[in-house]
C-alpha cells in the first residue's frame, strides 16, 4: 500500500465533511418530527379536555335537575295525600294541624320549584357555552390536522433529502483512503457531525482555540493528518493561508 497524498485526501475530506454536515442536520430534523407531532397532539388534547369538562359540568347539572324534579314529585304526592286526609279528620285541632302540614309542604314545594328554575337557567347558559366550545374545537381540530399534515410533508422531504445526501456520501467516501476515512469517521461520531475544521486566523474553527505555529507548520508539511490539541478534530488550511 502506498502512502496517501495527504493534501489530496484532505481536499476529498472537505467535500465529505460538507455532505456529513448536511446529513447531520437532516438527521436532527428527522429526530424532531415525533417530538413536534407529540407537542401538536398534546396541545389539541388539552383543548379537547376543556370541552370535556364543560360537557361533564352540564351533565352534572342535568342530573341535579332530575333529582330536584323527583323531590318535587314527592312533595306533590305528600300534598295530595294530606288533602285527601282532610275529609276524614274528626276534630278541628286535627284539621288545623293537617292544614299547617299542607302549607309547610307547599312552601317546600315552591323552594324546590325555584331551585329547578334556577338550574334550568344555568343549564341553558351551559348548553350555549358548550355549543360555542364545540365550534371552537372544530376550528382547532382543523388547524391541528393542517399543522400535522405540514409536519408530515416536511418529514417526507427531509427523508428524501437525507437519502439523496447519503447516496452522494457513499460515492464521495469510496474515493478516500480507508485509514484516513476511518480516522475521520471516528472523530465525526463523537463531535456533533464535525470532524474536519479549517484553521483561520490561527485558530481552530471547531473550538475557537488558538492553533500554535508549530502545529500550523506540521499541517503544511502534509505528512499525516494533524488534529486540534483541544477538540481533537482534523485541521486543514485553505490554500494560500
Ligand atoms: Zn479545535
Amino acid at each position: 500500500m502506498s502512502t496517501p497524498d495527504i493534501s489530496a485526501e484532505l481536499k476529498k475530506l472537505v467535500e465529505l465533511q460538507e455532505l456529513d454536515k448536511r446529513i447531520f442536520d437532516l438527521k436532527q430534523k428527522k429526530e424532531e418530527v415525533p417530538v413536534l407531532l407529540e407537542r401538536l397532539q398534546k396541545a389539541f388534547e388539552d383543548k379537547k379536555a376543556n370541552y370535556k369538562s364543560l360537557e361533564s359540568n352540564l351533565q352534572k347539572m342535568q342530573l341535579k335537575q332530575k333529582e330536584k324534579e323527583g323531590d318535587l314529585g314527592a312533595k306533590e304526592e305528600g300534598i295530595k295525600k294530606s288533602q285527601s286526609q282532610l275529609g276524614v279528620l274528626k276534630t278541628n285541632k286535627e284539621y288545623q294541624a293537617k292544614l299547617a302540614e299542607i302549607e309547610s309542604l307547599k312552601a317546600d314545594k315552591s323552594v324546590i320549584e325555584e331551585e329547578i328554575l334556577r338550574l334550568m337557567d344555568e343549564i341553558e347558559t351551559a348548553k350555549k357555552a358548550l355549543d360555542e366550545e364545540k365550534k371552537v374545537l372544530a376550528g382547532e381540530e382543523k388547524v391541528y390536522n393542517e399543522e400535522k399534515r405540514a409536519v408530515e410533508e416536511q418529514a417526507k422531504d427531509t427523508d428524501a433529502s437525507l437519502q439523496a445526501e447519503e447516496g452522494k456520501r457513499q460515492i464521495a467516501a469510496a474515493g478516500i483512503d480507508k485509514k484516513i476515512l476511518q480516522a475521520y469517521e471516528h472523530i465525526l461520531h463523537g463531535r456533533g457531525g464535525v470532524a474536519l475544521v479549517q484553521v483561520s486566523n490561527n485558530s481552530c474553527e471547531g473550538c475557537h482555540m488558538r492553533v500554535p505555529h508549530q502545529v500550523i507548520n506540521e499541517i503544511k508539511m502534509y505528512n499525516r493528518l494533524i488534529t486540534c490539541e483541544n477538540c481533537n478534530r482534523i485541521l486543514y488550511l485553505e490554500e494560500g493561508e
